[in-house]
């Protein structure tokens, strides 16, 4: 074994309990490294140093925290070969959406080096004479940071990155597939000029660290990306101790290809937002819903771009797909696969694992005609699997997009600039793409959806000040 990844917490490295193997996915008898757990403990001990550095933190200037920031942010574009060659390794998206990844990490760290030095206030007048009326932002405290393994330096970045902005101190819990990139994320971060406590970064199982972050009273709030049943149980835990919480969990996000669309456009934007990063992002275009008039030529087109599709090692040049990210992931898509089959849907395209040199969680992109009653076209599966459903019309396209519990992106290929517009305005989603993949945003700009797929505020961009701030307003008489 090559590395074993430590905790971190008040300045320190810390081993953890025992020894669990890093995965490889894309070759399962090379693991990355190893990496001990964190217990309890431990995890208690990460929010006592984070709540102790506080209030001197809290304190700092913009012009230090900026400073910090932007040095993260630059180490992390300087090595984004290497971040991206790690990621790759250990989550199995290609090597060049690592590379982007990493990228895109670094501009989020210098995006909001930049937001230190531009928190807003407002001054008001008074209804009352000789009364001044100040709105200023203040730090929330201590931020808990519960990330998933999809994007494993993107979000931790877009959560971390702000935390720090706006004065909080942090403890940051990566998810357990990926402690690697959490690793180099924690180690540049300790180089950067941090007093201890400030950062802190705790490996170990999501319901012994999760919930002893969660129940830790000088926790003041809980930043979460993830599944339902985990955002929705921390969500009771957080509401019964009154904890500030915001929470991105599913999609199941609709591309709606009209008649009038360039067809080979439409084909593009779905192959890239349902089958990229193995169909693991939670804005994947998981629904394919077409008009009626050009379904079956979408359909012949779709089999035709996906037999092209090369799935393989993702560090390989010219492979478009790497494996599924875990045995559990590979279960979880291998059995909505049954389903499909079940529920009557008609196998278009995949639905094999692929056998390469080495032992991985490969899987083909698979695509299925289905019925928006059928299982893969209600439930979030998170793998190369999309459904293919037919609409009648503009109309009964948007009902069907519309038709889910959740609303995290919705998509429309079109050339009706009254469709185009009239979608923009009717899909119940907190982000919607015209003529565009539904994955694939910008970093500087908000993200985060609506019904079961999000609650709290929104992330990223200057939306991001209003979870990790609280607002003061204060009155002063001459
Ligand atoms: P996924 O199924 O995609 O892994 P999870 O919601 O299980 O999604 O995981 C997202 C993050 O939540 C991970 O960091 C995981 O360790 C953590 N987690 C899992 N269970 C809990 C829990 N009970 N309390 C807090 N965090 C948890």
């Amino acid at each position: 074994m090559s590395q074993r990844f430590q905790s971190y917490i008040n300045g320190e490295w810390i081993a953890g309990n025992g020894s669990e193997p890093d995965e490889n996915p894309s070759d399962l008898d090379r693991p990355v490294g190893e990496y001990g757990q964190a217990d309890a403990v431990l995890t208690a001990q990460a929010v006592e140093a984070a709540a102790a550095a506080w209030p001197k933190w809290s304190l700092s200037t913009p012009q230090q925290r900026a400073d910090i920031l932007d040095a993260v942010g630059s180490e992390i574009l300087a090595r984004k070969e290497e971040l991206g060659r790690l990621l790759a390794t250990e989550e199995g998206k290609t090597l060049p959406e690592s590379i982007g990844e990493a990228a895109r990490a670094g501009q989020i760290f210098k995006f909001f080096a930049g937001e230190a030095l531009r928190i807003p206030g407002e001054k008001l007048a008074s209804t009352r004479p000789g009364v001044d009326v100040e709105i200023t932002r203040e730090p929330v405290g201590v931020v808990g940071i519960i990330a998933p393994w999809n994007f494993p330096l993107a979000i931790p970045a877009w959560k971390i990155a702000p935390a720090l902005a706006y004065g909080n101190t942090v403890v940051f819990k990566p998810a357990e597939i990926v402690p690697g990139c959490a690793w180099a994320l924690a180690e540049i971060l300790s180089r950067a000029g941090l007093p201890a406590g400030v950062f802190n970064m705790v490996i170990g199982a999501g319901r012994v660290v999760g919930a002893a972050m969660v129940e830790h009273p000088s926790l003041d709030a809980l930043s979460f990306t993830g599944s339902v049943p985990t955002g929705n149980g921390l969500l009771r835990q957080a509401a019964a101790r009154g904890l500030k919480i915001q929470l991105e969990m599913g999609g199941k996000n609709p591309l709606v290809v009209l008649a009038d669309a360039d067809l080979d456009k439409a084909v593009e934007c779905a192959v890239n937002g349902a089958y990229f990063s193995t169909g693991q992002r939670c804005t994947a275009s998981s629904r394919l819903i077409v008009e009626n008039a050009v379904y079956d030529e979408f359909a012949a087109r779709m089999r035709k771009r996906l037999a092209q599709i090369k799935v393989g090692n993702p560090l390989e040049a010219g492979i478009d797909i790497g494996p599924v990210a875990s045995l559990a992931q590979l279960e979880t898509d291998l059995s909505y696969i049954k389903a499909g089959h079940e529920d009557g849907g008609e196998l278009l395209f995949g639905g094999e694992r692929i056998e390469i040199a080495t032992r991985g969680h490969f899987l083909e992109p698979t695509l299925f005609a289905a019925k928006p009653e059928h299982r893969i076209a209600r439930e979030e599966i998170f793998g190369p699997v999309a459904a293919l459903l037919r609409a009648d019309d503009y109309e009964h396209a948007l009902a069907l997009a519309n038709d889910t519990r959740f609303g995290l992106c919705a998509g429309i290929v079109t050339n009706s600039l009254k469709h185009a517009t009239h979608f923009k305005r009717h899909a119940q989603a907190g982000m919607v793409m015209v003529n565009l993949p539904t994955a694939g945003v910008d970093p500087h700009v908000p993200f985060g959806g609506r019904k079961g797929s999000s609650y709290g505020p929104r992330e990223q961009g200057r939306y991001a000040v209003e979870f990790y701030t609280t607002v003061k307003t204060a009155y002063t008489a001459a």
